[in-house]
């Protein structure tokens, strides 16, 4: 289902769905996962935010990936 809000998998962050939004965020599908999203604060300092989010979802979420476990 389709989600009001826009979650990044990496740092957490929740942006409301929408027109502009929705083009600024990175967004991939993962098999395991489904839909994954990358804000764009997260997709311009990581080059290789694909990589990263999906470990980050792997691993648990917003929360695994800010200790460090895939830095
Ligand atoms: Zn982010």
């Amino acid at each position: 289902m389709a989600g009001l809000y826009l979650t990044c998998g990496l740092c957490g962050r929740k942006q409301a769905d929408g027109l502009l939004s929705r083009n600024a965020w990175g967004h991939m599908a993962d098999s395991q996962h489904g839909q994954l999203q990358a804000c764009p604060t997260c997709k311009e300092s990581h080059s290789d935010w694909e990589n990263k989010l999906v470990s980050a979802a792997y691993e648990g979420g917003p929360s695994a990936y800010s200790q460090g476990a895939y830095a």
